[in-house]
């Protein structure tokens, strides 16, 4: 068959990919100058330090089958995110673990000494937290969401934590050990060479075509037997009935020679710093050697429609509209909508392909006949 893919990010490149090889036929247009998506890496001219140009990706995942999917394409360099946090005129550990816990209050706990004093902090009237500010409440106790999460959640969502879903928090852990990995996950590491040749070698295939800085209209999928398109959803509908809400970023990027701030990522827990985190990409490559230095301060700000969408706001109003919007997408023949803006979700990159990977094989399976939604996005 003969397949349009709209938008060049993982989600497209891995069902190119995987239909590819099934020997479908696949054309891909994106209207940036490079694949990737949000992931895009790109070499600084002046430093050589590899850049994440829309925001810091570390790659982590429990999927055994992603993560060798990705080790397929790129060569990957282990890489643990280990995150600190400046607040009240100190430097902490991220996530909260116990030497946040024992710096915070300047004790000298043990894991389970530490798990009964948080224990201690924590509201235990709350038994079914709903929001944000409920599950922080519930698990840390005031005095730690206060120095480390509320400040930056106001930031970071524009919102009031109280209005804000439970969900959101659920992705940062709390640990009773000096454990200071980010993430849960077995499997976590970096493209030796950024996400972008990643996904070069995704798309590196004789069936595939890619059309860069080539924007899609409705009509170019004329004579195509299936479109995937991973694009905004509203946009597809040319915003119709009205816009999903996203947060978008902005980067206020300066250069340094030598090492600025000692890590890769440093986020800043109170309201008062304007910007949300700073980011040194060179510490993403910890493999490399750099004498100069590039850093990103990070604002988070509602977007606007002349700016790239990166969160998902999802609050009330927003699965409101997505539900009217999914509703036309269901109605409409021969599109299947993925990936982050494509089904308006908060997604990490492991489940991005874990999902077009599912999609290959449902495709495979039902051909022309896909829905307008492999994971229904409400
Ligand atoms: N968060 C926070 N303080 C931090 C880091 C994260 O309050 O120092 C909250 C914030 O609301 C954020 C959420 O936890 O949106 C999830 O954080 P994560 O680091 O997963 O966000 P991402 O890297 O996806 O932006």
């Amino acid at each position: 068959m003969e397949i349009l893919c709209v938008g060049a990010g993982l989600s497209c490149a891995v069902t190119a990919r995987g239909l590819a090889e099934a020997g479908h036929h696949l054309t891909i247009v994106e209207s940036r100058s490079h694949v990737a998506g949000n992931c895009h890496t790109e070499r600084d001219g002046d430093t050589g330090v590899m850049v994440h140009v829309y925001g810091p990706h570390i790659f982590h995942t429990d999927d055994a089958e992603v993560w060798d999917y990705v080790n397929r394409f790129a060569t990957f360099r282990p890489y643990r995110n280990r995150v600190k946090a400046t607040t009240r005129g100190e430097v902490f550990s991220l996530p909260i673990n116990l030497h946040t816990i024992n710096q915070f209050y300047r004790k000298t706990l043990r894991p389970e000494e530490a798990r009964a004093f948080i224990e201690a902090q924590a509201d235990t009237t709350i038994t079914d937290p709903q929001s944000f500010e409920e599950q922080a409440l519930r698990f840390v106790g005031r005095d730690l969401y206060e120095a480390f999460f509320k400040g930056y959640t106001v930031k970071q969502w524009g919102m009031d934590p109280r209005d804000l879903p439970a969900s959101i928090l659920k992705r940062l852990p709390v640990r009773f050990s000096y454990d200071d990995n980010y993430f849960f996950h077995k499997f976590q590491g970096m493209p030796e060479e950024g996400y972008t040749a990643l996904v070069e070698g995704i798309l590196d295939h004789p069936n595939i075509t890619v059309k860069l800085n080539h924007s899609f209209t409705r009509d170019q999928a004329e004579g195509y037997d299936h479109v995937f398109y991973s694009g905004p959803l509203d946009g597809y509908f040319d915003y119709e009935l009205g816009r999903l809400g996203y947060r978008t970023l902005d980067f206020e990027r300066f250069t340094h020679q030598g090492d600025w701030q000692g890590c890769a990522v440093m986020n800043y827990g109170e309201e008062e710093v304007p910007f949300t985190r700073i980011t040194e990409h060179k510490h993403f490559a910890p493999w490399e050697e750099h004498e100069g230095s590039v850093l990103y301060r990070e604002f988070s700000r509602a977007c606007e429609p002349d700016d790239i969408p990166y969160y998902p706001i999802r609050q009330l109003r927003e699965k409101a509209l997505l539900a009217d919007y999914v509703a036309l997408a269901e109605q409409t023949q021969g599109i299947t909508f993925l990936g982050r803006l494509g089904t308006y979700r908060y997604l990490d990159m492991d489940v991005t392909i874990r999902e077009a990977l599912n999609v290959i094989e449902m495709f495979k399976d039902k051909g022309a006949k896909m829905p307008a939604f492999a994971v229904p996005p409400l």
